[in-house]
């Protein structure tokens, strides 16, 4: 018995069957839409069921609870200013540095590609903040990880759900020196489009990249995609969030997510998300983010505890909870007349064709902008949220 590689819907992409195959026949191998599979080699395949029973993917799950939810952020400005939400994730990852335990979690690397890294500072786990919308690369981070914490260091993971949930597989025994943090998750889009989408702007502008970010907070809390070129410039125009605008159609996906088995169903210690219209129920008009934290397990509930007075934090009620619950991703009909259109014509093809904007969009998208450049932006977002309110 072995893991059926033809169902491609049914694999995240984790590596956990390669790591633990004893005849080292299984490669991950990228298909033409740029996410990875394993393969197998017949000729070095023994039979012994290994690769299934480590794959937590196909297993069926049981109904995790939310212990308590809270709307979390922090009182530095730099730590908001680098972080999606309200910077959760530095606060929880800060009291594993402080016992001089390993972070891991996903950079943006040098190369421009997104893949997961440990940390053991807090500048090198800076890196790992913000939100990457490309499908993370873990490299040998669960060999690391089990290594590490066989030594008894301190080790927090932070990934995906599916990610989090087949490291647990792959590890085989429970470790009480190990921390997990997963959030609430829209799917991870393929790394090749992302590639792809650099190698455009690159052309366009003529000009080479050395930054990207993903939620660039210069004009908010919402999602506003940048790219930094080599001269230091930043540009945030319309051609550059033309790469989200797939992700938010849920059409640059990878097929695991539209049968994504973790919506409701979570492994880790702590989940994090955007507490959207927080704003509304706590007061806080600025823009600069703030994240809802849900404990799962005693564990969670022991580092939220622990949080130092620089965050502010409040506990919330179960309604506020049912309202901040993940629906399934919807697969769009057109998905497979997109990638037949992108493996055929490539990714100018597709964006040309998927991902236009409206006019009112780039109005209200370029609106945004000048709030910003202006300084308007507290009073024009205090407005929008009463409005809203009415
Ligand atoms: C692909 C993706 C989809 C998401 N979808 C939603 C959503 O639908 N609703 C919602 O409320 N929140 C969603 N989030 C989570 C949200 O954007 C914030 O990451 C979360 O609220 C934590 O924010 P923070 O301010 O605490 O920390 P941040 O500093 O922003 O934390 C970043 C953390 O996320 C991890 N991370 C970043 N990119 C990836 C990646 N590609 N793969 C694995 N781990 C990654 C980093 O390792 C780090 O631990 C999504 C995040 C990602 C990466
Ligand atoms: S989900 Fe992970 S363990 Fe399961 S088949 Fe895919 S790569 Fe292997
Ligand atoms: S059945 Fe065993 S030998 Fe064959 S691919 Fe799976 S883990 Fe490797
Ligand atoms: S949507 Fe589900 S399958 Fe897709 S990356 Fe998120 S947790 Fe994994």
């Amino acid at each position: 018995m072995r893991i059926n590689t033809e169902d491609k819907s049914m694999c995240c992409g984790c590596g956990a069957c390669v790591h633990i195959c004893p005849q080292l026949a299984i490669t991950l191998i990228c298909d033409e839409k740029g996410f990875s599979y394993p393969v197998i080699v017949d000729d070095k395949c023994i039979n012994c069921g290994k690769c299934v029973t480590v794959c937590n993917f196909r297993k069926k799950l049981d109904v995790s609870k939310a212990n308590k939810v809270y709307a979390l952020r922090s009182n530095s400005k730099d730590v908001l200013q680098i972080s999606s939400s309200g910077g959760a994730f530095t606060a929880f990852s800060d009291l594993i540095l402080e016992l001089k335990g390993s972070v891991f979690g996903s950079i943006l690397g040098d190369d421009l590609r997104v893949y997961h890294k440990e940390a053991k500072t807090s500048l090198e786990r800076n890196r790992m903040c913000g939100s990457k919308y490309v499908q993370s690369d873990l490299k040998m981070t669960f060999l690391q990880i089990r290594e590490l914490l066989q030594k008894n260091s301190f080790v927090l993971f932070s990934g995906t759900p599916c990610q989090v949930n087949n490291l647990y597989g792959f590890l085989e025994k429970v470790y009480d020196n190990l921390y997990t943090i997963d959030f609430i998750c829209h799917g991870t889009p393929s790394p090749k489009l992302f590639l792809d989408h650099i190698n455009m702007l690159k052309s366009k502008y003529h000009k080479d990249i050395v930054d990207y970010h993903f939620r660039d907070k210069k004009y908010g809390w919402s999602s506003t995609q940048t790219v930094l070129f080599k001269d230091k410039k930043k540009n945030a125009s319309i051609t550059v969030q033309k790469n989200a605008n797939l992700f938010y159609k849920n059409l640059s996906l990878r097929p695991s997510c539209y049968v994504c088995p973790y919506r409701n169903h979570k492994y880790s210690d702590i989940t994090l998300g955007d507490f959207w219209g927080g704003d509304k129920l706590f007061n806080i008009y600025d823009n600069k983010g703030l994240s809802q934290v849900i404990t799962h397990t005693s564990k969670g509930d022991y580092l939220l505890n622990q949080l130092k007075t620089s965050y502010w934090l409040k506990e919330c009620s179960s309604e506020m909870f049912t309202k901040i619950k993940q629906n399934q991703i919807i697969q769009p009909s057109e998905t497979n007349k997109f990638w037949e259109l992108y493996c055929d014509k490539g990714y100018e093809a597709v964006i040309k064709k998927y991902s236009k904007y409206s006019v009112k969009q780039i109005i209200s998208f370029n609106l945004r902008k000048i709030v910003f450049k202006l300084h308007i932006q507290n009073i024009a977002f205090k407005i929008q949220a009463l409005i809203k309110k009415k």
